[in-house]
């Protein structure tokens, strides 16, 4: 509830409670007390009245017994008829009267006759009946009423005295008449209030005076009141009172008895009426409560309204602040408490809208950082679901993988592997350390050099190390390469050793054979032609460059014939004895290197006199001049060697040889089996090389080389998908010239760039147009020459003639050989990425016979190797040629590069090709090279053929 209401509840149930009771006692107390008042003063009232009626009539009864003895009257009742003394006495009783008030005096004899009166009637005659006049002969003084007839209407009251004469003898009686209407206006002067009155009754209780003139004469109507006052009267007590019923209504009456005479005074009240006054007094104090409640009421309302009002405001105010709305203050002002309460309330209401704000700001930051959180950890849970998925892939990846995952806890010495240690090793972990695998496994000097790396590892030297493990004490010898890496702690220090543990036994035996190859002939043993000319350059690009030297170029005359005749096993066996026989034979400081099929090279450093050259050549010589045997069978075999001289004959390796080579033809020419130094003369084909060089300034100025193209089949569907262009040029006087030797030409004298860029515009367009028949997967080979990508602005020619032409770049393969990496395989490297970025493919030209190094193979990004002709032609027939192509192939593949074989000349080296898993195959075998027509015509045959495979 309300303090509005309640207070006022409160302060009126506070007031009017005490109110209500004081009413309550203060009208009891005041009804008793004014009916006791009112009774006391009926009381007073009838003795005091009484007693001045009993003076009244005891004065009038004196007067007259006064009269009774006076001399005149005795002596007129002695002689009556003494006219003299009747005026006399007449005149006496006529003075009294007038002087004494309204009273008549009558004269009686002893008998009762009227002897004289003043009164107009006789009154006698009643006199002499009535009882008074009685008990007046027997000498008693009566005071009493007399009611007269109903024609007088008046009502006497008589006081009778006798009168005596000096005998004692009664002589007649004087009597008093007194008007009863005296009494009753004594009794009507007597009037209280409404109902209260005074009436007098005489000794027998009949009414004298009443205000009821009916009931004068009457006997006193309340029995219980007669016998009370008789009562009284005969105990001599003058007053009493008494409340009693009569004329239906219950009355207070005290009454004064006169003791003389018997009459009685009564005052009568009805009790109603002062009990009525009782209570109109009461309804005053009732009243007075209601205007005090009224009062207190108004006054309690005035009180609270000064309460609630301001409460009132602060109220509505933190009402309107709960909602947020802090603005709104407390308009209440006032000195009192509320005042200062609502000026504090302000205040707080001024920081609490500062502190709501700052609230609002801190709320929104922190929605903003909900989203921003929600977001996140959206995201996370996205990060989480993708990582579960990625450790789901990296498990099933590591269970695909060969390699083995290690793990070294340095502070437990936990060593722990995945499990395809099982497979590598050939037997599980179980629990062995680190140290028991370095110990057990490895030779000492590995393993020593194994605990170094580690402890360089946790020492902080390095993170990470990589080295070869060829395992001992196993099933079979294996390398694993071991990589490791140190893992640190928040502190810095290293934690644990991870790596892998990968098994590169098949890459390390291939790499060995490669690595063979790559410097050694492998049908001979002597070093291949690149590591030849290596050497030889590193020769005489030495401190050597002073001295002198003799190259031999060594060709075996007509072997193609053993070949042909004896077979190629035989021609091998041959090659390889000649070999190691021309390796023993040579002196010291002399390499020798095979250049492919019969061709030596020997190169004798530090000549210092041609004596030594003589011998050697004599020495070479001499070997075959016996036949050799290889399987039973005789071989007779010369040879041709052509002799150039350092530094006369020529100042650098391909000088040298070229003219080794050249003094070696002149010794064919003149009938073989001899030798020859290079001379100047020899050098008519200098003129050749310059007459070619005009023709090919020829050709690029009049545009006149031309393009024909060599079918690549894919091995697998037997069909055509891409050619390779070859350029060619046919002179008007030199015929037709061909690529293999125009093309160093070109190179030596930069003509090449010209030619290149020919090449590269024509080859796009002859594709372009192919793919606009509708051979739209058909791919082109180019061939770009190391001079060509030495341009710098190489890219960029290349780019602008694939805008030109229009052609798609992923349909273009650029063929380069290795001698392109080898200049500067970093800068050939990002190049390739470049070339690479724009869709075109990279393809490894006449791969096995430069370096070979299938090092490099993984690190250059390459698409595609094209294994050279010279080890396609031995496949069949060389078993290491055939182990090393499947190397080639198996390695290629490992690192998701295809395999074209080129040269393929014959079923047998197409079915041993398909065996081996080589993707493509481009030789005569299927076709040489095409002009542009021929192509197309072959394409269109194919796609016939295929259409009607399709429809069979
Ligand atoms: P290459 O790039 O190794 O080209 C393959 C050579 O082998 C071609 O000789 C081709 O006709 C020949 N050939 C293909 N299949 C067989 C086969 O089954 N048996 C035999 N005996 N030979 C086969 P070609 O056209 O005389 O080219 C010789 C070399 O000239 C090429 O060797 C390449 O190095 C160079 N060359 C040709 N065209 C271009 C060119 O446009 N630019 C550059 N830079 N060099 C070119
Ligand atoms: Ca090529
Ligand atoms: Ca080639």
């Amino acid at each position: 509830m309300q303090i509005r209401r309640k207070l006022p509840i409160v302060f009126n149930i506070l007031i009017c409670i005490p109110l209500v009771i004081l009413a309550l006692v203060s009208y009891s107390y005041s009804t008793r007390n004014y009916v006791t008042k009112s009774r006391n003063n009926i009381r007073q009232l009838a003795l005091s009245e009484g007693k001045a009626l009993a003076s009244l009539i005891e004065s009038r009864t004196y007067q007259v017994q006064m009269l009774a003895k006076d001399k005149r009257i005795i002596d007129y009742m002695k002689n009556t008829h003494d006219e003299q003394k009747e005026r006399i006495v007449q005149e006496y009783l006529q003075d009294g009267k007038s002087s004494g008030g309204k009273f008549e005096i009558v004269l009686l004899d002893e008998v009762g006759n009227a002897v004289l009166t003043t009164m107009a009637n006789d009154h006698s005659v009643r006199l002499k009946n009535s009882e008074s006049f009685r008990e007046v002969l027997q000498g008693k003084v009566t005071f009493k009423e007399m009611v007269y007839t109903q024609e007088d209407s008046v009502n006497t009251i008589n006081i009778t005295v006798p009168i005596w004469d000096d005998n004692s003898h009664i002589i007649g009686v004087v009597c008093e008449v007194m008007n009863g209407n005296e009494f009753s206006e004594f009794g009507k002067s007597i009037q209280i209030d409404k109902t209260g009155y005074a009436f007098i009754t005489d000794e027998r209780l009949y009414t004298v005076v009443h205000p009821i003139q009916e009931n004068v004469g009457k006997a006193l109507g309340d029995r219980e009141l007669r016998r009370v006052i008789k009562n009284k009267m005969a105990r001599g007590e003058t007053v009493g009172e008494g409340q009693y019923v009569y004329d239906h209504q219950e009355k207070y009456t005290s009454f004064y008895i006169i003791q003389d005479i018997g009459w009685v005074l009564c005052i009568t009240q009805n009790m109603s009426e002062m009990q009525r006054q009782a209570f109109v007094g009461s309804l005053l104090i009732v009243g007075t409560m209601l205007v005090l409640m009224c009062l207190v009421n108004i006054v309690s309302r005035r009180l609270i309204k000064g309460i609630t009002i301001p409460i009132d405001a602060l109220i509505e105010t933190m009402d309107s602040a709960s909602c947020g709305e802090f603005t709104n203050y407390c308009t209440y002002v006032g000195n009192d408490e509320f005042g200062e309460l609502s000026k504090n309330y302000n205040k707080m209401l001024v920081k609490l809208g500062e502190s709501h704000e700052n609230l609002n700001s801190v709320c929104r930051e922190l929605e903003e950082t909900k989203k921003e959180l929600e977001y996140n950890y959206n995201e996370l849970k996205q990060s989480k679901e993708a990582l579960v998925k990625s450790e789901e892939r990296y498990k099933f990846a590591l269970d695909a993988i060969d390699e083995v995952i290690w793990e070294y806890h340095v502070e437990t010495g936990d060593f722990y592997t995945t499990d395809n240690w099982n497979k590598i090793m050939g037997y599980p972990l179980e629990g062995k350390s680190i140290k028991d695998m370095i110990e057990s496994h490895l030779e000492p000097q590995v393993g020593e050099h194994m605990v170094y790396n580690i402890q360089r590892c946790l020492a902080g030297e390095i993170r990470d190390f990589t080295q070869e493990l060829w395992l001992i004490k196993v099933e079979k010898k294996i390398c694993l390469l071991c990589k490791g890496h140190a893992i640190t702690n928040e502190n810095g220090q290293v934690e644990k050793m991870i790596g892998i543990l990968t098994d590169i036994t098949n890459n390390k035996r291939t790499e060995e054979t490669v690595c063979k190859l790559t410097y050694f002939d492998a049908l001979t043993g002597c070093l291949n032609k690149g590591t030849f000319i290596e050497s030889l350059d590193a020769w005489l690009g030495s401190g050597n460059a002073y001295k002198t030297g003799a190259l031999l170029f060594v060709d075996l005359d007509d072997f193609k014939k053993i070949n042909d005749v004896l077979s190629h096993e035989i021609g091998d066996k041959v090659l390889n004895f000649v070999g190691k026989q021309l390796a023993e034979s040579i002196p010291q400081d002399t390499f020798i290197g095979r250049f492919g099929g019969d061709e030596f090279v020997i190169f004798k450093t530090a000549v210092e006199q041609m004596d030594e050259v003589h011998g050697m050549v004599y020495e070479i010589l001499s070997l075959f001049q016996n036949p050799i045997i290889v399987d039973q069978t005789k071989v007779h075999l010369t040879c041709s060697i052509g002799i150039a001289m350092y530094p006369e004959d020529g100042s650098d390796s391909a000088m040298l040889l070229k003219n080794a080579d050249t003094a070696m033809y002149k010794v064919k020419e003149n009938g073989k089996n001899s030798y020859s130094f290079y001379t100047k003369a020899m050098s008519q084909t200098l003129d050749r090389k310059l007459l070619i060089e005009g023709a090919l300034r020829e050709a690029v100025v009049k545009n006149s080389f031309f393009l024909q193209y060599q079918p690549v089949v894919e091995l697998a569907s037997g069909l055509t998908t891409g050619c390779e262009a070859l350029i060619r040029l046919c002179d008007s006087e030199l015929g037709f010239i061909s690529p293999g030797e125009f093309i160093p030409i070109a190179e030596e004298t930069d003509l090449i760039i010209e030619a290149g860029d020919w090449v590269l515009e024509n080859a796009m367009k002859a594709l372009k147009h192919l793919h606009e028949q509708g051979y739209t997967e058909f791919t082109m080979n180019i061939n770009v020459s190391s001079v060509q990508i030495r341009e710098e602005i190489f890219l960029d020619k290349l780019k602008k003639v694939i805008r030109k032409v229009g052609v798609l770049p992923s349909s273009i393969k650029l063929e380069v050989t290795e001698s392109v990496l080898m200049e500067n395989i970093e800068k050939s490297i990002e190049l390739f990425n470049r070339v690479k970025a724009l869709g075109i493919r990279i393809v490894l030209d006449d791969f096995g016979t430069g370096y070979s190094s299938l090092n490099y193979l993984r690190s250059i990004p390459l698409d595609i190797l094209k294994i050279d002709k010279s080890f396609i032609d031995e496949i069949t027939t060389s078993k290491v040629l055939s182990e090393i192509v499947d190397s080639i192939i198996n390695m290629a593949h490992a690192l998701n590069i295809l395999v074209v074989a080129e040269g393929v000349e014959n079923e047998c080296q197409l079915e041993v090709l398909r065996n081996k898993g080589c993707d493509m195959i481009q030789g005569y075998y299927y076709s040489k090279p095409l002009s542009e027509e021929a192509l197309e015509e072959r394409l269109a045959e194919e796609s016939r053929l295929d259409i009607k495979k399709e429809f069979l």
